[in-house]
């Protein structure tokens, strides 16, 4: 409806593009041959979800105070985004009341399992760090990670920027997020990219992160990312790395079934994760596959308990995840998979003892 707001929640703007490139670049995930049952295969299927979106203006902070409590009492994990500046300025320097209660709830979020990525500082505009305001007009920050001219610096020292604003308020970062959007002015900018060659990130992008976990900026030495996301040609794509520190893609491989950030009631659908007999759905499918895990992402619009159309098909598809498949999973938030592949160098750790 609010064309402002449709526009910077918008992503999955380059599709399967970005996901078959990552894929050709990096190799497919080891699969276990099509028909293998479940019971046949050496290893638990890790599960984990990214919400994006996550800020106190969608459903204000007693709704992210809910959805932790609810995470923490099930034992669940998965990501959660801040977006510090969503709202025009940083939350972190004059918070009013709201914008405090969110914030406590975002120090909170770790203990409950839940990571917290950077999805920029705007979701919209650069952020002008000294005037406290993204600039009229300014490049959105989505696209501006894919420009093949911006140096290893100029990124360190913008992400450099949000890290400090979360320190403000206790925050501590674990990824990032990429901010989709559709608007005219990306869309024309993405296509030339493209046309260009240029599908993928900047790669001074991952140096940049890298450079920031090497000084301890991130919560762990790993920096999961969310970029592309496919059903079938998903993996996790190391982008950059140097001894215990690495930066990660690590795609999802289950859409968002509760709403999306159009909080719309016919984008909801449980049984597209997990029917209620436990026979049938995403999750089903890549824990029969073998597959190492299956993470899905959502968006804050429709999965918060608030306001969401999606809150009750996403506790129904946690109940029945747990009733159907409980011996065959285990939840991780997406740095505790990035750390344990990386120590690990590979998916070894998921084999069953
Ligand atoms: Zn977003
Ligand atoms: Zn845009």
């Amino acid at each position: 409806m609010n064309p402002a707001k449709s526009e910077v929640t918008r992503r999955r703007f380059l599709g399967t593009s970005v996901a078959a490139a990552a894929v050709a670049a990096a190799g497919r995930l080891p699969r276990a041959a099509a028909g293998e049952q479940a019971k046949a295969s050496p290893r638990k299927t890790v599960l984990s979800f990214y919400c994006d979106d996550t800020s106190p203006y969608v459903a204000g902070a007693k709704a992210f105070q809910t959805f932790l409590d609810y995470c923490a009492e099930h034992k669940i994990a998965g990501e959660s985004t801040a977006i510090l500046g969503s709202g025009g300025h940083s939350m972190c320097r004059k918070p009013d009341d709201e914008e405090q209660a969110y914030l406590r709830q975002v120090t909170r979020a770790w203990k409950c399992g839940i990571d917290t990525h950077m999805e920029l500082m705007t979701h919209a505009g650069l952020f002008d760090f000294d005037a406290n305001r993204p600039p009229k007009d300014a490049k959105h920050e989505g696209l501006w990670l894919y420009e093949p001219e911006v140096t290893v610096e100029q990124y360190q020292r913008y992400l450099g920027g949000i890290i400090a604003e979360g320190e403000r308020a206790g925050v501590k970062f674990t990824g990032l997020t990429w901010p989709g959007c559709g608007c005219e002015v990306c869309a024309r900018r993405y296509a030339e990219l493209r046309a260009g060659g240029h599908k993928d990130p900047n790669p001074a992008l991952w140096t940049a992160l890298l450079n920031l976990a090497k000084e301890g900026k991130f919560r762990g030495r790993t920096v999961p990312c969310f970029f592309g996301s496919s059903e079938t040609e998903f993996g996790i794509h190391r982008k950059a790395s140097e001894g215990a520190c690495g930066v990660y893609d690590l795609m999802p491989n289950a859409r968002d079934a509760f709403g999306i950030w159009e909080n719309n009631p016919a984008r909801v659908d449980p049984d597209y994760y997990i029917t209620a007999d436990g026979k049938s759905g995403i999750v089903v499918r890549h824990v029969a596959a073998g597959a190492p895990y299956c993470i899905w992402y959502a968006h804050w619009q429709g999965l918060n308990p608030a306001k969401g159309v999606g809150w009750r098909a996403f506790t129904t598809v946690i109940d029945r995840i747990g009733k159907h498949l409980g011996d065959r999973v285990v939840w991780m938030r997406p740095s505790e998979i990035t750390e344990r592949y990386h120590a690990a160098g590979g998916w070894g750790f998921l084999d069953l003892k």
